[in-house]
């Protein structure tokens, strides 16, 4: 199907559907990833002993696994489809019917896996292209252009991701870090000009700085990507005053707090200290709403390692669902709004404009 066919339909890695057929889409995980890059060895001898266990929920150690999540080799690595199959069903039997797994480049991204795991749950997936943070890169990146990371990532849309021929649905995640690496800068202009060509959304991790959204955000506009359609992960990582998610939302970007789950404290292992709960992301949310900008919002819980999945203890994939729409209606939410953020802003998002 060519690309002018493609208006209006959302493209999972079976082939393209309507944004009806969407439902409850959780925008930001990860069905498989290789997070590897993210790894922090521990200097003293008993962190790294544990470093190296092998992670499961029996494990006398799993609290302390859950607390420094990049302190073990295995925690960052999903890899087994029969266990991605398990856990997504949960979020299937939930009510969920979409997932967007936002793994790329160098992340272990496996298009017929996830074909598999499509049949084999029955969800839609909607795969991610570009690439992650610059450190995550091999040498061959940097021989490569910026016309030439938007040509993969257009031909990822429009023929699919090498012999596979599965297509992308989504551009990102793309890794930024603060301060932003060349490597960084040159994927984001090749972003907003692959999305120029095919209008598809882009998702963004952005570097953990307040700064680092609006820094980001020109850039991609000054390179001629449509903002309306650019999303802005991580909402709940970095502490964003009012004002400076104000600023991103009349920008026109979508802010996505898709760490839900993830509460009360932040692994000190990455040098920064800040966490929200799920309540305090409902407020923030609430907030935006007050400020007319509901339909710029997205929720999701990125869960990339194991200590987050119900296999090892963890809330999983149907969280959302089972968990945080409750506490929304406690905060007097309403089923309209509800429906807005987990239905009709990804169905929007994700159909090509
Ligand atoms: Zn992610």
């Amino acid at each position: 199907m060519s690309i002018s066919g493609m208006k209006g339909k959302v493209q999972t890695v079976l082939g393209p559907i309507d944004g009806q057929e969407m439902g409850i889409t959780l925008p930001h995980e990860h069905v498989f990833i290789d997070m590897s890059v993210w790894f922090i060895e521990p200097e003293g001898a008993s962190g790294k002993y544990l470093a190296e266990q092998p992670i499961s929920r029996d494990h006398p150690d799993i609290g302390r696994f859950r607390i420094y999540p990049y302190s073990n080799r295995d925690n960052l690595r999903l890899l087994e489809e029969q266990e991605a199959v398990n856990e997504l069903l949960a979020f299937k039997h939930a009510g969920g019917r979409t997932i967007v797994d936002n793994t790329n480049v160098n992340l272990a991204r496996d298009p017929d896996a996830l074909c598999r795991v499509s049949r084999a749950t029955g969800l839609n997936i909607i795969m991610g292209s570009g690439y992650y943070v610059g450190e995550a890169q091999d040498r061959d990146f940097d021989s490569k252009s910026e016309e030439r990371i938007a040509d993969e990532i257009i031909s990822d849309i429009t023929i699919g991701v090498g012999l596979s021929k599965v297509r992308v649905g989504l551009i990102g995640e793309l890794g930024c870090s603060w301060p932003l690496h060349d490597r960084e800068r040159k994927v984001l202009r090749a972003a907003a000009r692959a999305q120029k060509q095919t209008g598809i959304p882009i998702n963004i991790h952005p570097g953990r700085h307040e700064d680092s959204p609006m820094q980001i955000i020109r850039i991609l506009g000054d390179a001629g990507a449509d903002l309306h359609r650019v999303i802005m992960s991580h909402m709940d990582r970095t502490p964003f005053p009012l004002q400076k998610r104000l600023e991103m939302a009349k920008a026109g970007c979508v802010l996505e707090y898709d760490v839900f789950g993830w509460e009360g404290y932040y692994p000190t292992e990455l040098a920064v200290a800040h966490m929200p709960n799920d309540v305090q992301r409902i407020k923030e949310i609430i907030e935006l709403a007050e400020q007319g900008f509901l339909n710029q919002v997205l929720i999701s819980h990125d869960i990339c390692y194991k200590t987050r999945r119900y296999t090892y203890g963890g809330h999983g994939y149907s969280h959302i669902l089972r968990n945080v729409v409750p506490v929304m209606r406690c905060w007097s939410m309403s089923e309209e709004d509800i429906n807005t953020i987990i239905i009709e802003n990804p169905r929007r998002l994700f159909s090509m404009a």
